[in-house]
């Protein structure tokens, strides 16, 4: 039971959606108008389909107006007042405190004060249909549509139907967590204060980013991790992640069990004891411990798939686990899929299933194979995430222990970010680089980097592994002097080359 506490109203557009009970059939519905949805419907649109979002809440999903962009809006003005102030000359212009207040405004205009008539408005300009309404599977090629006034009508599919739900925040099991009000990532994300002190259960990239953000927005952070921070990446990130959150203040505790929770009432101080007794109170408590599929209510079950695990998918995005004949029409994308939770990552897997469901609708050829069109090899073997974290961890492809459990003969090449490009770009720069590498191929499979603004290294890094470019050419890609990007060379040279 989070607190009710975005107190920021909805607003749904009404203009130019159109009501579920004037279409009845289409080439293509989609279930879920996330980035996802909004993807899949313009590409099938693109290749001559007729195409029908039907949404649930705003159009734009979780991405626009509660995760990615609210949550980079608030760390944004936070991480540029850090980096003047790690830079002589520019420091002596930092005379005040960030102003919270101006940030949380800011933060506003990126969820257009969470009204999604923009969004109706780009999707009715690239010809999609936008069908306000919770959507459920019934049967094959059939989208049942509940109407915001309980009125219900079937969308029939000619073609296909895509289900992209997105995800739901999942709570660990925590005695009186579900009876005690608190934050989720939709609450921290939409906050209209900053709390006295927050505490922060989860320590994924979620829970790492709005911890610190919380804490330079003048918040006492205290961030409780089951085991260490951004445990899913390399090692080294999330202890140099722990270390600039702790100068930032926060009270990072490491392999901490939460065992109970309570709050003073609906508004007061809320409590979290730890296994071993401690006890943590703060103002505020945000659970961030991971999503998981959004596939509870959307009608799986009418054609015999489970209600209680992620939709699985070929690498075309079709459904598996139910026979779909020769032209498949059930498919999946994003979140809802349990793949890489992201939303650049949805995007792509979008993209390869609008393509495929119009390319079979017209009878061409699916290119299908690894790195063909309709495929995307990329959610395999070149997952591309940044972690908004001062300092940022950037990573594209494997981390050394997935190489090695993929059966690669690999090696690893580690070294500090210390090139003439970092150390002009901040006085004390900190930062570290791996490159994971393939031997028996000599390309590269995995790269991470940490540091400031490394986010913007890490298309580099993707090209090299989408492009399973081999290391004797990567040498001669050339980085600029001084940028940080020469700590490709360093890579390259500590290799061998
Ligand atoms: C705090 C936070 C920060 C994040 N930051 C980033 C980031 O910086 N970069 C990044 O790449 N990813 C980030 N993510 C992840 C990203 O938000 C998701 O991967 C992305 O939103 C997934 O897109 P989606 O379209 O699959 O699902 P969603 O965005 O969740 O959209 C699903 C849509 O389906 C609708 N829906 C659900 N069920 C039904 C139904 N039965 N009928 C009709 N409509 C329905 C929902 O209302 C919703 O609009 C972040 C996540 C969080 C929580």
């Amino acid at each position: 039971m989070p607190t009710p506490s975005h107190t920021h109203d909805l607003h749904p557009s009404d203009e130019r959606t159109t009501a579920a009970a004037d279409v009845t059939e289409t080439d293509v519905v989609v279930i879920g108008g996330g980035p996802v949805g909004e993807n899949v419907a313009a590409r099938a649109v693109r290749g001559g389909l007729s195409a029908v979002i039907v949404e649930t809440e705003l159009l734009g999903g979780e991405c626009s107006y509660w995760a990615c962009m609210p949550s980079k809006a608030l760390i944004r003005p936070t991480q540029a007042l850090a980096a003047a102030r790690r830079l002589p000359g520019a420091r002596e212009a930092v005379t005040g405190s960030v102003d919270a207040a101006a940030v949380l405004a800011r933060r506003d205009s990126f969820t257009s004060g969470w009204d999604d008539g923009g969004q109706v408005e780009w999707a009715v300009g690239a010809d999609i249909t936008v069908v306000r309404g919770h959507g459920r599977l019934a049967g094959e090629k059939r989208v049942e549509v509940t109407a915001p006034d309980g009125s219900t009508t079937t969308i029939a599919a000619r073609r296909a139907v895509v289900v992209a739900t997105g995800s739901t925040p999942s709570l660990p099991p925590v005695d009186g967590l579900g009876s005690t009000p608190h934050w989720g990532s939709r609450e921290a994300t939409s906050a209209a204060r900053v709390p006295g002190s927050l505490l922060v259960l989860g320590a994924g990239v979620v829970g790492c980013e709005l911890a610190q953000a919380f804490a330079r927005l003048g918040s006492r952070v205290t961030l409780v991790a089951s085991s260490t921070l951004l445990s899913k990446n390399e090692a080294r990130a999330g202890e140099l992640v722990a270390d600039a959150v702790r100068e930032d203040g926060v009270d990072v505790r490491l392999h901490a069990k939460a065992a109970s929770v309570g709050r003073q009432g609906e508004d007061g101080p809320v409590t979290l004891v730890l296994a071993d007794g401690t006890e943590l109170t703060a103002d505020e408590l945000l659970v961030a411990t991971g999503r998981r599929p959004a596939v509870g209510d959307v009608g799986l079950d009418s054609v015999g798939l489970p209600t209680d695990a992620a939709l699985a998918v070929d690498t075309t995005g079709a459904a598996t686990g139910l026979d779909q004949g020769p032209e498949p029409w059930l498919y999946g994308a994003g979140d809802v899929t349990g793949d890489a939770p992201l939303t650049h990552m949805g995007k792509y897997v979008a993209r390869a299933v609008g393509d495929v469901i119009a390319a079979r609708a017209k009878g061409e050829r699916v290119h299908d194979g690894a790195w063909g069109a309709h495929a995307t090899t990329a959610q395999q073997r070149a997952v591309t995430q940044v972690t908004f974290t001062d300092p940022e961890v950037t990573s594209v492809g494997l981390t050394a222990a997935a190489a090695g459990e993929a059966g690669l003969r690999t090696r690893v090449v580690d070294l500090d970010i210390a090139v003439a490009g970092s150390a002009l770009h901040a006085d004390g720069y900190t930062g570290w680089a791996r490159m994971v590498v393939d031997e028996d191929r000599r390309v590269v499979v995995g790269v991470t980097f940490v540091g400031p603004d490394t986010a913007e290294l890490l298309h580099s890094a993707t090209v090299a592994v989408v492009g399973e470019v081999p290391l004797e050419r990567l040498w001669h890609a050339v980085p600029s002097y001084p940028t940080i990007s020469e700590v490709w060379l360093r890579l390259l040279e500590a290799y061998g080359l």
